[in-house]
């Protein structure tokens, strides 16, 4: 057999048994077509799957008579890249997934095909027709007579199974031939435009009387001699073989025009101004230019207050890259700021070369979008975390906003971390890379302290506005004093105040923790783990307090522990009583929601905004959502109702999510003119989240604490999840696992370095119907390849055990 080389492929079926290259042919005719990265159709088994080239090779060692050809290959714009087959490789390397589950990530979806098998007739076919009768002849006249049929068009009344029959039969003999052609599911769109050429209003004169729909559309074609087919048809109603009529006259031309579906871009109203940086932007865009040019693997760590006008400095750079003939990729951790970003961006580079990139994009616009962007015809990339996967080359930069967001990290298979395949990308093409956040994460600084990135701060707001500080409200005191509402008296005066002098308010309540915490209401005390300095979590079915890392257990004491106050009590209120407490004190005032009810329909959320914006609302209630991006001048006060849901989270980063939050919030107040204040509720003043003046501060405090108690950035948390249908399954087989890993870290005589805790139910003990048991180990990352292969040992089994899944997280943060 000839051959121009064998090409190892990935069947894209998401199966660990099948995840591997596999090789096959390439026929000479299609040696032009086919690289590394190419998407091509290979005959599987006895199918015809869809498939990437991962390597390509000259020679073969194996038994050459088994190999099967590439039967077709997809266009260029829409296949993969080199870069993303290294990708991909590294992913399952790193992440423990499958080559399916990577690319994926890098597909948009839908581009998957269908193959049809389509009959012809073999023309040179003769004489030899007493060989067939009676069903095999009526399928094959239908073949001669229709000269083009698949199995769902062909015209006769017999059985699937027996057309088929007939089509092997026909097949074998030379009667017929048969090809494979593949039917994307989602189908280009085309515009149909047409251009009059001949004289139309000579025409309509010779037009009879009681050729009613011709006379209509050639005076159509009089007024519009130039348009859209579409339009036409709406207007006049014309059927297709009026239109026709005037095209095989020669009157009209009409040619076909692939269009691009894009997103639609929100449109702001304000145009806004030439930019000038300020001097201390303008200092930190030079400064990373030439850090760059002098390091140029090294990434960047810009920490710049709220409202500082980071934006303005990722622009500038991306500016530079775009004047060098480079791409750029934005990333944003919600998909509800990506519109007002990417009008912001719109307004400065042409809308025409910006890609929006996020999961809420109609398939059809995630189609387009990606081959343009294959095709580099767009350059500037805006979008959620699978923007990072966008399929551009010639990357010179790319920006992580808000980079300490937790939804940077996929909390699905497979578990990657945006900013890891940022990195990826970044060293492929040598280019920027910069993570910027008004309180970047912990272990991101930490790792600018210790040099692996540059460290990058812009201190000042753009306006020189101050950034406000929380003014501290101890709740014990308001109880001590006989007030037992949510809402503190100075609280309550400065929302008082704000609506005489018609400014707007913010009030926050974090609700995201999953599980509540008991805390005296007297003294602030809270029950904490002793060996894991971790707030216990309340049990409901079992009325006890738990650790969720250790499991260390306690009953739940019916007065305070420390100062013996029966006000002892579970924690936890929602927005909606907020809101109707708030309705009870003012009710005069005009107050709005945010939470994930009242903006699960589209366009609720943008609704809200422009209420807010238009001044129509006085007081905004909500979660997390109000806590990001939003920038509204009126805002001058920020309530924080209580620090202490967040501060008690059963997690290591708990002080650090606070921190974050807190700041994040505070910065929603005196963005604009007006000056403004932020006031914060909590049973626990003295908590370091809360009390530290500046980030350095906290930074010095939290890092503490982390090395002390053996978290990252000191040690990694691997988190192994099983989950079952049944039970008892589940946690056998964690216990299995459990000994399994111990018995090997003995053999290497590790068992000292890792911190294996004993298996137990996670925090969410059944989701969906699975229960889910835990292993979790604290592993220095010097062992954590050691453990990632025995992980990937383990893995192996569970790909034949069908009534137990593994989970894995090699560098685990939410562990609930
Ligand atoms: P951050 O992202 O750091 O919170 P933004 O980039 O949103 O801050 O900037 C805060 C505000 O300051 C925005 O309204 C922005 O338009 C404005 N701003 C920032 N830099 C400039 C500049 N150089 N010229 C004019 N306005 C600016
Ligand atoms: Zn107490
Ligand atoms: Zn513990």
């Amino acid at each position: 057999m000839t051959t121009a080389g064998y090409a190892e492929i990935v069947v894209l079926r998401n199966h660990a048994k099948i995840d591997q290259g596999f090789t096959y042919l390439i026929p000479h005719k299609l040696q032009e077509a086919i690289y590394v990265g190419s998407r091509v159709m290979v005959p599987f088994g006895a199918q015809q799957i869809e498939g990437v080239v991962i390597a390509i090779k000259p020679t073969y060692e194996g038994d050459l008579a088994k190999l099967k050809e590439i039967t077709f290959v997809f266009d260029r714009d829409l296949s993969l890249t080199e870069e993303m087959v290294e990708l991909a490789e590294h992913m399952r390397r790193q992440y423990l997934c499958t080559y399916t589950e990577a690319f994926s990530l890098m597909l948009p979806t839908g581009v998957l095909v269908t193959p049809e098998t389509h009959y012809y007739p073999v023309d040179s076919f003769h004489g030899q027709n007493e060989e067939i009768k009676g069903s095999v002849k009526e399928v094959y006249d239908a073949i001669l007579k229709q000269s083009d049929v698949t199995l769902e068009t062909i015209e006769v009344s017999y059985s699937e199974a027996v057309i088929k029959k007939a089509f092997k039969q026909l097949l074998a003999i030379f009667a017929i031939k048969e090809d494979v052609k593949y039917i994307e599911q989602i189908k280009d769109r085309t515009i149909e435009k047409y251009t009059v050429v001949g004289d139309m209003t000579a025409l309509l004169e010779t037009i009879p009387e009681r050729y009613k729909m011709r006379k209509r559309v050639c005076a159509y074609f009089v007024e519009n001699p130039k348009g859209e087919l579409k339009a036409l048809r709406e207007a006049t109603k014309a059927p297709k073989s009026v239109v026709d009529w005037f095209e095989k006259k020669e009157m009209i031309r009409i040619e076909s025009i692939q269009e691009n579906r894009m997103p639609e871009f929100m449109n702001s109203t304000s145009a806004k101004a030439e930019v000038v940086l300020s001097s201390e932007q303008k200092t930190i865009v030079e400064d990373i230019l030439s850090y760059y040019h002098t390091t140029p693997e090294k990434p960047f760590l810009l920490r710049g207050v709220t409202g500082s006008g980071k934006t303005e400095v990722y622009s500038a750079l991306i500016a530079h890259c775009l004047n060098q003939g480079k791409t750029a990729i934005l990333t944003l951790p919600e998909i509800a700021l990506t519109p007002q970003m990417v009008s912001r961006f719109a307004k400065r580079f042409g809308k025409e070369r910006i890609a929006l990139m996020h999961s809420k994009l109609s398939n059809g616009e995630k189609y387009d979008q990606w081959r343009a962007m294959r095709k580099g015809e767009l350059d500037i990339v805006i979008g959620a975390r699978s923007a990072i996967f966008a399929p551009i080359s010639n990357l010179g930069i790319v920006i992580l906003d808000e980079s300490h967001e937790q939804s940077y990290r996929s909390e699905r298979r497979p578990k990657y971390d945006t900013y890891e395949i940022a990195l990826q990308r970044k060293t492929f093409w040598q280019a920027i890379l910069l993570a910027g956040s008004a309180t970047p994460s912990v272990e991101s600084t930490y790792e600018g302290k210790i040099g692996l990135r540059h460290l990058m701060t812009l201190s000042n707001r753009f306006n020189n506005a101050a950034v406000p500080v929380p003014d501290i409200i101890d709740m014990r005191e308001e109880l001590e004093s006989g007030n037992r509402s949510m809402l503190s008296r100075a609280l309550f005066d400065a929302i008082e105040e704000r609506i005489e002098r018609k400014e707007q308010v913010i009030i926050f309540l974090n609700r995201t923790g999953h599980s509540t915490f008991v805390t005296c209401r007297s003294c602030g005390f809270t029950l904490d783990c002793p060996n894991c300095d971790i707030t216990l979590t309340y049990h409901k079915h079992d009325n006890r307090m738990r650790c969720h890392y250790c499991q260390y257990e306690s009953f739940i004491p019916k007065k305070c522990p420390s100062c013996g106050s029966h006000y002892f009590k579970q924690f936890g209120v929602g927005t909606e009583k907020l809101e109707e407490t708030l309705k009870e004190f003012f009710p005069e005032a005009r107050i709005a929601r945010m939470d994930r009810t009242t903006t699960r329909r589209k366009g609720q959320f943008e609704a809200i905004i422009s209420q807010v914006e238009e001044e129509n609302v006085d007081i905004l209630v909500g979660t997390q959502m109000v806590a990001k991006g939003l920038d509204f001048a009126k805002v001058t006060l920020v309530g924080i109702i209580s620090a202490d849901l967040l501060m008690n989270m059963p997690h290591f980063q708990a002080g650090e999510r606070t921190y974050q939050l807190v700041n994040q919030v505070s910065g929603r107040a005196g963005r604009g003119a007006l000056k403004g204040d932020v006031i914060l509720q909590t049973y626990q003043p003295d908590h370091y989240a809360i009390t530290s003046d500046d980030y350095d501060t906290f930074y010095d405090m939290e890092i503490k604490y982390r090395e002390k108690l053996g978290y990252p950035p000191f040690r990694q948390l691997v988190n192994l999840v099983f989950t079952s249908r049944d039970e008892k399954v589940a946690n056998n087989y964690a216990e299995m696992s459990y000994q399994y890993l111990k018995r090997n870290l003995l053999k290497k005589d590790l068992q000292k370095e890792m911190e294996m805790y004993a298996v137990h139910a996670a925090l969410l003990k059944k989701i969906d119907g699975e229960y889910r048991y835990q292993v979790l180990i604290k592993c220095h990352a010097e062992h954590v390849d050691y453990l990632r292969y025995l992980i990937e040992k383990l893995q192996t089994r569970f790909i034949t055990i069908k009534d137990c899944k593994i989970n894995i997280d090699l560098n685990a943060r939410n562990i609930l």
